[in-house]
Order: structure tokens, then C-alpha cells, then sequence
């Protein structure tokens, strides 16, 4: 039977939960944002006690539906003041549904200023305390865990972003290699988890594709068929396998909307050089990977593994990351783009708002565009918490603010990501009515308006926008 784990971090107490009627058909994105908004005051502080913060697996995952670990977070988001859903791959939502855990519920605030980790494995849930990994990377976090609870755990963490009480604060987890990348970055949930004196979740389970179907027969044809479908598919089966998500950067350059130079232009002259082609073939020649599964029993495999010149490695860079430190901010050097890519994830930021931030303070001439070492010195900053670090930490919205720049690309105070809205107008419905602010997950309208997948629809015209967003948003809830 699934249930909920309710953890108060006032009371420093675990309850396990049956799962209401009401949540019995709901999973992932669906079911933490139900719970949200059920039990979390629209009116609380973000990052005070009221708030919750959500961790849902899928209502597939951990049974052998492809491509379907992927894990929920959600909360009233520090960043929009509105309800948030940020999700992730990596190997802990499977993980989290062969324990049977429905969801993790996390409540309270601790009146000390102490940090503590949860573990959960088979046998229960214990609060420990985690004082010796406050102030560490995400990195460093993941691989002390996995050193001390074995090397099979998943590890879901925060770096010292999310301690700082920063909005751009995201969570992340580790992927198959150990590398703590996998990102539910958006809307400040970090902060949240940081808020509640939780520095690290590690899950324990030594199963992968085994959460209870009722009919396992018919449920692996039903797989096997929906993997056809995805490898059929010209994007799922070819393009994303080859590419990985960078294989959009070539794409949305010619279509004329990525956002270049803090928004200003669609093209980028540049672009070649971060796309996914070039990544591809850096990788490769380097001992890296071109594609790359996040978690087991993913046919598309549109992650990858770059060897930066320093040893070290970035796992992935994805198309949004590549964009945001590429052509917005006029770098067209990848291993700079690994750089910042790695930087945010070793301290815990949401890389769009990271890149959309630097580009706020670029915009403001604190740093030249195109000046790939001061970006690096000024995200270098954020672990420290030094002014700069928490400006560059703060997310566009409040840079903008700071330093008197109008140009601020956000909406409900949320970057924007990698599809500029005047050229790809149904994103822009999406950006502007879904109460996540601007996230391009909530309803991807680059399908119809850029690769024609679902129809045509002219991506510069207000005509069929309005339906193309409210359909896709509908069908992405
Ligand atoms: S590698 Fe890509 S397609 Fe596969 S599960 Fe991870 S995020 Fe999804």
C-alpha cells in the first residue's frame, strides 16, 4: 500500500499517512500541487513555517513505463509568491515509489538553526542531524552520502544557495553516475527546503521497476508500446537520442527566437558553437557522452556527460542551460557554458535564473556581455554570500530592481526561459496565464508553433495561440 510521509521539522517528528481517496488517482506534478494548495495558507511566507515543501514521484514511476522517473517538487515558491511545481530526473523517484512512498510532506521550521538530513529506507524514515554538511556543494554532499549510506542511494540535496534562503534556489538529486545534476530548479523551492533546516534527503532501495500494476501482463504490452511510439517519434527517436534537449539550439536560432543579448535579439551568430551538434561531438572526442540516460528504463536518453578542460565533469548541459549562458549572454564558448552550468550545480541554483540574472547585471554594465570570466566570478560569488553572490543568487527580477534595469525578461517574477514569447507567441500565453510564471513546461507551445509537432500554428500571428497554450497547458497538467 503507498502512503504519505508527513515530517514536521518543528516537532522533529515522522508520521506515516494512508493516502486520501482525493490524491489515490493523482501522482507527480498533479498530486504535490493538490496538496499545496489543500494545505498550504495562499498568504504564508514563502519561507516560514506555513509553507510546505512537496516531493512526489510520478504515477508511473518505478513500474517499467519508459521514460517515467521523473520526480516532483513542489511548494509556494519564494521567487513568485504563487504556487510552484519544479520536477527533475535522477534515480530518486523510483526509488521513492518501489518504497512505496506516495509523497514526502514537509512542514514546520526548526527553532534552532541547526541543518538535518532525512534517510529513508526499507525499514523507516529517520531525522538525523547534518551539521558537517552545511556550507557544502551538492557534489560534495552526494558523494559524502553515498560514501557513508553505499553507493546505490539516492541523494536529494541542497547547496548552500538553498541555505542562504536564495530565490533562485532549486533542489536537485543524482542521476545513474552519482552526478548530483538532476535539477527541479525553478521558482526558489530550494529556499524552501533550506527554510525547514533540510540539508539532504537520502533514499535507500535496492528496487527499481517493481511498484505494484494490476495486471502486469497488459501493463508491459501497454509499455512496450508506448516505447515504440517514443522511439517511432522523429524528436523522441532521433533527434533527443542524438542531441540531446541542446539539439533545439540550431533549430530555435533559425526560427529567430533565442533570446540573445539579454533578450534583445533572436538570433544569435554564435549559436553553432553551444548547440547540441558541438556538444556532441566535444564529448565524444573528449571520452564523454553524447546521450545518456538520467535513470534506468529511459529509451530516449537525451542526457549527456561533458569533460570540461579542468578534469572535472558537467552532467548534462541541457538546451535551457546552454542558451541562457550562451546566447544571452553573448558567450559562444562551451566549455565557459560547462563551467557556469557546474558552478550552479555544485551551489544550488536554478541555471535559467542564474543566466537570466547575469544577464540583468550584464544589461546593467556590472559585467561586459560576452564576458565569460566575470560570469564565472560573479556565480563563484554566491557560495561565498558576498553582496554580488546574493544579487546574482536573488534571481532577474530583483537585479533588475537593484540596479534600475527596465529590461528585465521575468514574468510573475520568474525568468523566462529559452523561447523568446514575441516569436514564439503561444509560449508567451503560456508564460503569461499559467500561475507558474514563466515556465515553459507548463504548456510547450514551441510543438506547434516551431517544430510542428500537433499541428502549425504561425508562431509570430495571435491567431490559435490562446487554444494551442490552454490545450497543451490542460494536457500537461
Ligand atoms: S534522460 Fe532525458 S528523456 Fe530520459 S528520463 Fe532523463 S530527462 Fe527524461
Amino acid at each position: 500500500m503507498s502512503k504519505i510521509i508527513r515530517v514536521n521539522m518543528t516537532q522533529k517528528e515522522v508520521k506515516f499517512e494512508e493516502v486520501a481517496d482525493k490524491y489515490a488517482s493523482l501522482g507527480g506534478r498533479a498530486l504535490t500541487s493538490q496538496i499545496i494548495a489543500g494545505e498550504v495558507p495562499p498568504t504564508c511566507d514563502a519561507l516560514g513555517p506555513f509553507n510546505k515543501l512537496v516531493i512526489a514521484p510520478g504515477l508511473l514511476t518505478g513500474t517499467s513505463a519508459p521514460s517515467s522517473g521523473r520526480l516532483s517538487v513542489g511548494g509556494k515558491s519564494p521567487l513568485t509568491g504563487g504556487i510552484k511545481e519544479a520536477n527533475a530526473g535522477g534515480i530518486t523517484s523510483q526509488k521513492l515509489a518501489n518504497l512505496g512512498i506516495k509523497a514526502i510532506i514537509i512542514e514546520g521550521k526548526p527553532t534552532d538553526q541547526e541543518f538535518s538530513m532525512l534517510k529513508i529506507t526499507p525499514d523507516g524514515v529517520e531525522i538525523l542531524p547534518a551539521g558537517d554538511l552545511a556550507g557544502k556543494g551538492t557534489y560534495e554532499v552526494t558523494s559524502l552520502c553515498r560514501r557513508r549510506y553505499g553507493d546505490k542511494v539516492a541523494v536529494i540535496t541542497i547547496g548552500p544557495a538553498g541555505e542562504m534562503l536564495m530565490p533562485s534556489a532549486g533542489v536537485t538529486n543524482n542521476d545513474s553516475d552519482g552526478n548530483s545534476s538532476r535539477y527541479a530548479g525553478r521558482g526558489g523551492l530550494g529556499a524552501v527546503m533550506g527554510s525547514k533546516g533540510l540539508k539532504a534527503i537520502v533514499v535507500d532501495c535496492p528496487k527499481t521497476f517493481d511498484a505494484p500494476v494490476a495486471d502486469p501482463e497488459r501493463f508491459k504490452a501497454a509499455a512496450k508500446k508506448f516505447a515504440k511510439i517514443l522511439l517511432d517519434h522523429p524528436v523522441c527517436g532521433q533527434g533527443l537520442p542524438s542531441y540531446g534537449t541542446n539539439v533545439l539550439m540550431n533549430i530555435i536560432n533559425e526560427a529567430g527566437t533565442l533570446p540573445t543579448r539579454n533578450f534583445r535579439f533572436g538570433r544569435f551568430d554564435k549559436a553553432a558553437e553551444v548547440s547540441g551538434e558541438k556538444l556532441a561531438e566535444v564529448a565524444t572526442a573528449r571520452g564523454g557522452k553524447a546521450t545518456h540516460a538520467c535513470h534506468p528504463g529511459c529509451v530516449m536518453r537525451c542526457s549527456n556527460v561533458y569533460p570540461m578542460p579542468d578534469g572535472k565533469v558537467c552532467a548534462p548541459i541541457e538546451y535551457e542551460t546552454a542558451w541562457c549562458f550562451g546566447p544571452n549572454l553573448e558567450i559562444g564558448d562551451l566549455d565557459v557554458v560547462a563551467k557556469l552550468n557546474y558552478i550552479c550545480n555544485d551551489v544550488g541554483l536554478d541555471t535559467i535564473e542564474a543566466g537570466c540574472t547575469l544577464g540583468v547585471l550584464m544589461e546593467a554594465g556590472v559585467i561586459p556581455f560576452g564576458d565569460g570570466r566575470a560570469a564565472i566570478a560573479a556565480l563563484e560569488e554566491v557560495a561565498k554570500g558576498t553582496p554580488l553572490g546574493r544579487v546574482t543568487g536573488g534571481g532577474a527580477t530583483g537585479a533588475g530592481k537593484l540596479y534600475g534595469v527596465t529590461r528585465g525578461p521575468a514574468v510573475k517574477g520568474q525568468g523566462i526561459p529559452a523561447y523568446d514569447p514575441r516569436s514564439c507567441k503561444g509560449n508567451g500565453v503560456t508564460y503569461a496565464t499559467t500561475p507558474m510564471g514563466a515556465d515553459h513546461t507548463a504548456g510547450y507551445a514551441v510543438t506547434a508553433n516551431i517544430l510542428n509537432v500537433g499541428g502549425t500554428v504561425d508562431p509570430t500571428k495571435k491567431e490559435g495561440q490562446v487554444e494551442l497554450s490552454r490545450n497543451l497547458q490542460v494536457a500537461t497538467a
